[in-house]
């Protein structure tokens, strides 16, 4: 038993008068998990400036765990305390696992994803870390001979720079895989290259017309070479077929499988349409869904959302897979100047990006489901795109006051003028964001903003002070969905690298209590959820993240260490997901 243990054995006892009791043995439990770190998130959550609550588990010498062991039946937890007490809850048939020090956290949960998206990335053969040709193809080869012939066949990663003075050509993956067409897509995006059977299926041949600022090379014979670079690479990426619903279902459990893997027992996915809603329903009636999936349907959908408008949101919010959510979106996105400005970019002058009507928004239909009952996630990034969505949002609320009670929410909430920071918090808005992008976007986000505005971006302490609540997330798979990537990124505000020294606009950091909260207990608040999960404590869902690193004494001590953590075990409902 180490400090850690002991202090959180005395803590328990001391702390015995509250406890509901274990009943002697009155119930047994089905899992039983014992020496742990377990920090249950039970105590009050940090102030607005992110100085920790009195009746925290920390000290003048940090954190520490508030329990060692959780007693779980069935779906729920049953006790959470000391190891010794946790074992009167031992039946025969229990299991017990004993964690040997890891530390326990409540199920995370990603409030931003994009799992069929994910799904899809990995069904590809990853090409990434291929150093020759024939490598590339002995990957596809292995791959074709689980693939029907006839059925086509993506690959992606080749390094079309490291590769730029001998680029590869159809011959050799036209040999190896004649029955399949396939796309070699290259690690950015630019490069493409397939083999013949491919440029059948495309029906590309040398009178194709190449796309401006495309190129399509041509062998000796006068014939495409199967190599296409730019804009030509969109030649092949189209004429790949729109996956079948079995291939589909195939993506989504990939998907959600690797975030069970990585920790999440659930995830809140972000736009899905008729097709989507069809598989994961069919998956949640026959029991195949591995994680518990919050659903956000598509506004651009408007017969799906005309069917929910109907029907109403999901009253039954104990099942894996619940509808309540609509997903809206407002305005485009900064690294390409879609985000919507109050005033011109800095880095292109006269230019201030779309939003509304311009982006496709619906904003009668939007009312609708407001009205309806539904929850909003309305995509803005620009602060001209947050104000809008803040006024389209109040809007509604006038006209319907029951409307003000559902927990709408701001996807992304990147860049928000100074007087829009305070309407969130008064109007119950939530700022649903992405730890991940402060990091990523900080080479140019500055560029497109200027020195003023870059003050109110990425802010999650300016919006914690102001009286918001956030839910943190990785909208992936454009981002990383790492949860050690995301605390880091939330705690340091550094890149992987550790850059810049000292965190970028460091002000806006959060506290370990406030990131691991961001991935669980308040992401369990903007799902409606704060009275089932984001806190271990008896009668809560069994919902809970096992990891080999503490995220609570990391970032006090090292937080660059918390780069290197990983996943041990994902329980939901009580069932063990992943170890
Ligand atoms: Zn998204």
């Amino acid at each position: 038993m180490n400090l850690f243990t002991t202090i959180a054995l005395l803590a328990f006892v001391a702390g015995c008068a509250e406890d509901p009791g274990n009943g002697a043995g009155t119930e047994s439990a089905s899992l039983i998990l014992t020496n742990a770190r377990v920090y249950t998130l039970a105590w009050d959550e940090p102030a607005p400036n992110g100085s920790v609550k009195p009746n925290a588990p920390h000290d003048e010498s940090g954190w520490r765990p508030d329990a060692e062991a959780i007693a779980i039946q069935g779906g729920e937890i049953l006790f959470v305390g000391s190891n010794q007490d946790a074992m009167e809850f031992r039946g025969e048939s229990s299991r017990v696992i004993d964690l040997a020090g890891a530390t326990v956290i409540p199920g995370l949960v990603d409030s931003h994803t994009h799992v069929f998206g994910l799904g899809a990335l990995l069904d590809q053969v990853n090409l990434i870390g291929a150093a020759t040709e024939e490598e590339a193809v002995t990957l596809i080869v292995e791959r074709a001979k689980s693939v029907p012939k006839g059925e086509w066949i993506v690959g992606r990663g080749w390094d079309e720079g490291a590769w730029a003075n001998a680029y590869p050509d159809k011959a050799l993956l036209t040999a190896a895989v004649p029955d399949h067409p396939v796309f070699m897509d290259s690690l950015h995006s630019f490069g493409g290259w397939s083999n013949q059977a491919a440029l059948d299926a495309a029906g590309i041949t040398a009178e194709t017309e190449v796309p401006v600022g495309g190129e399509m090379r041509l062998g000796s014979d006068g014939q495409p070479s199967g190599l296409f670079l730019n804009q030509g690479v969109e030649m092949l990426r189209d004429a790949v077929p729109e996956p079948s619903r079995e291939t589909l279902t195939k993506q989504l459990l990939l998907g959600l499988h690797q975030m069970a893997a990585d920790g999440y027992t659930a995830v809140h996915d972000a736009g899905l349409d008729t097709r989507a809603m069809s598989i994961l329903e069919e998956l949640e009636a026959t029991d195949k869904l591995p994680i518990r999936v919050y659903a956000m349907l598509s506004l651009r959908d408007e017969d799906l959302i005309r069917e929910w408008i109907e029907k109403g949101p999901d009253s039954d919010t104990d099942s894996m897979l619940v509808t309540r959510t609509v997903k809206a979106y407002y305005d485009g996105a900064l690294g390409s100047r879609g985000a919507r400005l109050l005033y011109d970019y800095a880095d292109r002058p006269g230019h201030r990006g779309i939003s509304g009507d311009g982006y496709g928004f619906n904003q009668a239909l939007n009312a609708q489901a407001m009205k309806a009952g539904f929850q909003i996630a309305i995509h803005a990034i620009g602060d001209a795109g947050n104000r809008e969505a803040i006024d389209i949002l109040e809007t509604v609320f006038e006209e319907d006051p029951s409307t003000a009670t559902h927990r709408h929410r701001i996807e992304h909430a990147q860049v928000i003028s100074p007087e829009d920071i305070p309407r969130l918090g008064s109007l119950g808005i939530i700022a649903s964001m992405e730890p991940p992008h402060a990091m990523e976007d900080k080479t140019w986000a500055e560029e497109r903003l200027g020195p003023e505005r870059i003050l109110g971006a990425y802010a999650w302490r300016s919006l914690r002070e102001a009286g918001a609540k956030l839910t943190f997330n990785s909208d992936n798979p454009g981002s990383d969905h790492d949860i050690f990537y995301g605390l880091h990124s939330a705690i340091t505000r550094q890149d992987k690298n550790q850059q810049p020294e000292g965190g970028w606009y460091a002000e806006q950091r959060m506290t370990a209590d406030e990131a691991v909260r961001g991935y669980t207990q308040w992401s369990a608040y903007a799902s409606f959820r704060e009275d089932k999960t984001g806190v271990i404590a008896p009668g809560r869902w069994a919902d809970i993240t096992v990891m080999n690193v503490d995220p609570f004494v990391l970032a006090d001590q090292s937080p660059g260490e918390l780069l290197s953590g990983r996943i041990i075990m994902t329980i939901v409902n009580g069932e063990v997901v992943y170890e």
